[in-house]
């Protein structure tokens, strides 16, 4: 079953005071929305991402509009191992002691090609950033997300990631195994932990990864990434602390 944003859900502009947040791929795209949307509920946001001018850019606008101060943390997913996971969660420990939220969020899309000419790269470095990195990140914050009496973890899925379709390769199977992580975690996490953990499939958002994806699509088909907050703040903020182990989308089409 999917669910959406509940009708009587209204955002309070103090929802996410006090908590620190981190977003992947905050740079650009969905997580630049999210990150942006989470500092002005009154979030501590943490910026990762690949490209440094793009997270500095995010952390100005953030400054600029009077939120609380936010950190940067370049890492690149594709490359990154275990040891710089750890070593983010003891820089995050030392600064903020506990981590509320986390938004996977980085992707990225690969080959658009039939499984049998998908390179085996292209197929590896997919893996690599949309399920190894989430896992790692994971298994590494989980112990400092504990500490709260509630966190939230969202993992970011796709229509593609719940019906398979020809020619998203990689991509699709990625979003597959992100739901199947979603689903073993929550249940896990469900008697023993104040932490929960669901897939939100954001649908199609006007980014250059759909841009990238649909070449031929007008842009301004689909909405702009500001336009699909409502349920990446809903997910965050304590209202939806009873939810566990649940599909979300964030668009009714
Ligand atoms: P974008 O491509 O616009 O943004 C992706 C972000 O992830 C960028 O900030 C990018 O950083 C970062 N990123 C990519 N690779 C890495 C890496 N190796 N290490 C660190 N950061 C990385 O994508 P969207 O905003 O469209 O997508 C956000 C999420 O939503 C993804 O999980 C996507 O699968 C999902 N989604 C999107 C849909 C859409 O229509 N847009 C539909 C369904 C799902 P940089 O900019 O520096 O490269």
């Amino acid at each position: 079953m999917i669910h959406t944003l509940p009708d009587t859900f209204e955002a309070a502009p103090d929802c996410l005071q006090g908590k620190n947040i981190l977003v992947t791929g905050a740079g650009d795209g969905i997580g630049r929305a999210a990150a942006l949307t989470y500092a002005r509920h009154g979030a501590t946001v943490v910026l990762l991402g690949k490209t440094v001018e793009k997270l500095e850019a995010v952390y100005d606008e953030i400054e600029a509009s009077g939120g609380p101060q936010p950190a940067i943390y370049p890492l690149h997913l594709n490359g990154a191992v275990f040891k710089d996971y750890e070593d983010l969660r003891d820089t995050l420990e030392k600064e903020f002691g506990a981590l509320h939220g986390l938004l996977h969020n980085a992707s990225v899309l690969g080959e658009r090609k039939a499984i049998g000419q998908t390179s085996v790269d292209s197929w590896n470095e997919v893996m690599q950033v949309n399920v190894n990195a989430q896992f790692m990140l994971t298994r590494s914050l989980l112990p400092i997300m504990d500490i709260p009496d509630t966190a939230s973890v969202i993992f970011t899925s796709s229509s593609v990631g719940r019906t398979g379709r020809a020619y998203w390769g990689a991509y699709a199977v990625s979003k597959f195994a992100t739901e199947g992580l979603v689903q073993v975690l929550a249940d896990e996490l469900a008697n023993t932990s104040n932490i929960r953990v669901n897939s939100l499939n954001p649908g199609a958002t006007n980014t250059a990864m759909r841009r990238a994806a649909y070449p031929g699509e007008s842009p301004d088909t689909n909405p702009m990434p500001e336009e699909i907050m409502p349920l990446y703040l809903y997910l965050m903020s304590d209202a939806s602390r009873e939810q566990t182990g649940l599909q979300w989308n964030a668009q009714n089409t």
